[in-house]
């Protein structure tokens, strides 16, 4: 598409050029990391380099990164090992840490978002003490930022021997991520929503935390994850984590334009509104609520103008779900089906967030009452 805009980021981002290359050149090599001869080796060097640049996303030693498939199979290793003990979740998780099959105890959270401290600590005072605690750094649908360091050190100082989770996935590449400073013993992350492939993610673990290997065969990533290296993929987080350091700074120049956005479509509907608003939130994301304007119609409309965006998590678009997330932020049916998610991300222009309003405004002029524009 000649004009197309791509504002769905959270969904997953176009490859940076430079990650292509490393992976091109990657695949045009052969070579299984785990043979000892020269072209062993040189795939053994492709993985150990990436994990090096992986760590340095994550502000960790290189022994603590070891490569999934991705951040859902990073949560499910994790959540499963601690399966028939106490496990807490924040109740805005991601469905690769709700739909695992084990028991899981949600977290409320406050009309941003952010997790309701008082009943987290009620829910830390009473029953048995957790073996697990999972809280995302950012969430997909609103960009909302947890204060995961202070709630890990609240339950740690209730519970010494609880062991902390985050889904970071939305966080790397988008701020700044020190592992050690969130307190946490487990962080996943995903090589696609930071400009890396699909299909290969890491689970960073803290020095002396228990294996939760969940994959078992070959020796393969110290035990933790049996299976040949998909060292293309790899090589490709690799440098797309090395490039997220350099970039962080474009995130300033979109926290800019999401601004002067949401100004404008505050302006040409009053009556829309921003979960999350009153939170701290990745400059990349707004999820925008036009009661009255159901998503699918607005996503569909937009599409056919060429903007590419989507309602809530990617995994329920398509179904059209009253989203779950919103909620449990306190959303009416109504308003959990009528927001859509607009992120950007490293190639974004501001022409693309410009045709966004045009064209977000125009449709809302077109397609809703006068009375509904004005009205929450
Ligand atoms: N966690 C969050 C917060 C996500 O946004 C996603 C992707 O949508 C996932 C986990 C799943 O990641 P992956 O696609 O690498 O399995």
């Amino acid at each position: 598409m000649a004009d197309a805009v791509y504002l769905d980021y959270n969904a997953t981002t176009p490859l940076k050029p430079a990650v292509y290359d490393v992976m091109a050149e990657a695949f045009g090599d052969v070579g299984n990391a785990s043979a000892v001869h020269a072209y062993g080796r040189r795939a053994r060097s492709r993985v150990e380099t990436a994990r090096e640049q992986v760590a340095a996303l994550a502000g960790v030693h290189a022994n603590q990164v070891t490569f999934t498939s991705g951040a859902t199979e990073s949560n499910n290793a994790v959540l499963k090992h601690f399966a028939g003990r106490r496990i807490l979740i924040g109740a805005t998780e991601h469905n690769a840490i709700c739909n695992c099959p084990v028991d899981l105890e949600l977290i409320p959270v406050d009309q941003d978002g952010l997790i309701n401290i008082d009943a987290f600590e009620k829910m830390l005072e009473t029953g048995p003490a957790p073996a697990l605690i999972s809280i995302m750094l950012v969430n997909n649908e609103t960009g909302v930022i947890q204060p995961v360091a202070k709630l890990a050190k609240l339950a740690k100082a209730k519970h010494r021997d609880v062991f902390i989770h985050s889904d970071a996935v939305q966080a790397a590449g988008r701020i700044k991520i020190d592992f050690p400073g969130l307190y946490a013993d487990f962080m996943s992350l995903s090589a696609h929503k930071m400009a890396g492939p699909q299909g290969v993610g890491a689970l960073i673990c803290a020095p002396g935390t228990p294996s939760v290997a969940f994959m078992h065969g070959g020796g393969q990533e110290k035990r933790q994850r049996a299976g040949t290296e998909n060292v293309a993929g790899i090589a490709g987080f690799g440098k797309a984590a090395e490039l997220a350091i350099a970039d962080m700074a474009h995130y300033q120049q979109l926290g800019v334009w999401r601004e002067k956005m949401e100004r404008a479509l505050k302006e040409a509907a009053p009556g829309c509104k921003i979960f999350g608003e009153g939170a701290p939130r990745t400059a990349n994301t707004t999820a925008l609520c036009m009661p009255g304007l159901p998503a699918q119609t607005q996503l569909m409309t937009l599409d056919l103008a060429g903007i590419a965006i989507s309602s809530g998590s990617a995994c329920s678009s398509g179904t059209f779900k009253p989203s779950r997330v919103l909620q449990a932020m306190g959303a009416s049916e109504e308003e959990a089906t009528s927001t859509l998610r607009i992120s950007s991300g490293w190639n974004t222009k501001e022409s693309d967030i410009d045709a966004f309003i045009d064209h977000w405004t125009a449709m809302v002029r077109r397609l809703l009452p006068q009375s509904e524009k004005e009205s929450a």
